[in-house]
């Protein structure tokens, strides 16, 4: 399943600028668009990307494909494999993989989904919850914010869970750098989860 390298003879034919503005993709054409996973040369997961882009860096040598996600793209004749995985031949210092905490990660994490109701909403009709309200001492942390709609919220208000019977539908949780890769990509990418070490 691993290792499949698109080989020199491509890269000498399609130089990779011309191949990137002249490539097609058949079938629905969403598949230049589909996430890639990007790995690091160490196997560590740094980056989500557009197949497009992944498919760049491969032909340029900087990557190589890990995963295919079943679709083709064609370019001049050539039928190149669209990845689902990409790994970096050169190992690449990241400086810290951690995500700051921040409204728009809180409803990335909780997905939109207002973790009393589960009702899932556009992101101007959410808030953010303290689950023990901070006027009984709660911080302002990833363990203790959740996405809540408006109307869940103001019935909560300075109650605990416990006190107002409203309880968190996941346990709030600082996601994993790796984990929050999966949840920005918007779907589950089955290809992914051997290199999130999730499977
Ligand atoms: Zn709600």
């Amino acid at each position: 399943m691993r290792l499949h390298n698109f080989g020199g003879s491509i890269r000498s034919h399609l130089p990779a600028g011309m191949l990137a503005s002249g490539m097609h993709s058949d079938g629905d054409g969403h598949a230049l668009h589909q996430p890639v996973l990007v790995l690091n040369a160490s196997y560590e997961p740094i980056n989500v990307c557009a197949a497009r882009r992944a498919i760049v860096l491969v032909l340029k040598g900087v990557a190589m494909t890990e995963e295919e996600n079943g679709h083709f793209l064609h370019a001049a004749r050539v039928a190149i494999r669209v990845p689902s995985v990409i790994r970096l031949l050169e190992y690449r210092r990241i400086p810290h993989q951690s995500r700051a905490l921040s409204r728009k990660n809180i409803l990335l994490r909780d997905r939109n989904t207002c973790q009393y109701c589960s009702t899932m909403l556009p992101s101007g009709e959410l808030t953010l919850d303290h689950v023990i309200p901070s006027s009984r001492g709660g911080p302002h942390s990833w363990l203790n914010l959740v996405t809540a709609c408006k109307r869940c919220n103001t019935k909560k208000g300075d109650y605990t869970p416990e006190e107002a019977e409203m309880f968190p539908m996941r346990r709030p949780y600082k996601p994993s750098y790796t984990l929050f890769l999966r949840d920005i990509s918007g779907m589950k990418q089955e290809e992914w989860d051997e290199f999130l070490g999730v499977a």
